[in-house]
């Protein structure tokens, strides 16, 4: 059984190479954040390994290990790798990793017929651990696999991609997320439609938003604080943009996930006022963003889209934060 969920065409195709023997050396998964690269690298490495009639049958002792994370054929490669415990932030993989990694890859597997590497964030590599990887690539070390993941191709070197089969992952359908949260993680409709229209068709980012109450509840009071700000007086708004301004400094992301929710939120309003109301976004909120779209024009939601777009290119730009989000405070529409 395959793990994958939402990428029939794409897991057919492989299975049939896989089953036919055109086992390759290489991999690239491409996909956003969240849509199920790893599932799919695990999948493979189970497929490759598998000692059951259909492939990866789930239940030998190879796919179970593998499903346990405890195969020592497999390996997963990420920035951490190696690193010993407390050695600071990182943001790629050390190229003394990657030698280490290859330098393991001529060592024979010990449970089953291959050795696996997954190396995650393959587009964040510098240049000199891309090369080490290159060299490998290109002439991989006997009884080896090696599956790259990466949000995009476009930042890894060619000779990489070009030595790689690559695989696209897209976005699930929303019905596709929603029975598998419903089926698979006994979800509430409600909440799994809701998760669903969320998720953006990706898989992992549901699965996580179901079991940890806390990725909604996050989403949820930031969201909250945008429509009170919607009610609020000038003054209370200003309030916010000096609030706003400060987070930016001190916790960088969860500020600029809070502008992201403003476009979003705006979005979802701009798609309100013309009738789509199934394909927002924020579908909790929908009572909220009817009763303004009804207010407003479709022009003044454009206007205050695009004032919140520039503020959010203005703060890319290091411009004084306060000053932009007050800015974009005076874009909104009247209390
Ligand atoms: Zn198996």
């Amino acid at each position: 059984m395959w793990r994958t969920v939402g990428q029939e065409k794409l897991v057919n195709t492989l299975a049939r190479g896989l089953a036919e023997g055109r086992q390759l050396s290489s991999y690239l998964l491409v996909g956003p954040p969240h849509v199920g690269k790893m599932t799919l690298a695990m999948d493979i490495a189970r497929f490759i390994t598998c000692t059951g009639d259909e492939k990866p049958c789930g239940e030998c002792l190879l796919c179970d290990r593998i499903g346990r994370g405890l195969n020592t054929d497999v390996t997963v490669i990420n920035k951490d790798y190696g690193a010993p415990e407390g050695a600071g932030e990182k943001t790629t993989i050390p190229v003394t990793a990657m030698r280490d990694v290859v330098l393991s890859a001529s060592l024979k597997p010990s449970e089953g017929n291959s050795r696996i590497f997954i190396i995650e964030a393959a587009e964040s590599l510098n240049v000199p651990t891309a090369n080490v990887l290159l060299k490998t690539l290109e002439e991989p070390p006997e009884q080896t696999v090696w599956i790259l993941l990466a949000t995009t191709s476009d930042r890894l070197l060619p000779t990489i991609v070009s030595r790689c089969q690559k695989l696209e992952l897209r976005p699930a359908t929303r019905e596709t997320v929603m029975n598998l949260l419903i089926n698979e993680h006994g979800a509430e409709k409600q909440r799994a439609e809701e998760i669903a229209h969320l998720s953006g068709g990706r898989i992992g980012w549901a699965i996580q938003a179901i079991s940890d109450p806390s990725v909604l509840e996050e989403i949820n009071g930031k969201l909250d604080s945008i429509e009170e700000v919607l009610k609020a007086p000038v003054d209370a708004r200003f309030d916010y943009a000096l609030k706003l301004s400060r987070d930016l400094r001190q916790d960088r992301e969860s500020a600029q996930q809070e502008l992201e929710l403003w476009i979003e939120f705006w979005r979802d309003m701009m798609l309100v006022r013309q009738g789509l109301n199934q394909h927002i976004k924020h579908l909790g909120r929908h009572s909220v963003m009817k009763a303004y779209a009804d207010k407003l024009s479709l022009q003044q939601i454009s206007r205050v889209m695009a004032s919140i777009k520039q503020t959010k290119g203005y703060l890319g730009q290091n411009a004084n934060a306060q000053l932009a989000i007050e800015n974009m405070m005076l874009s909104l529409p009247q209390p």
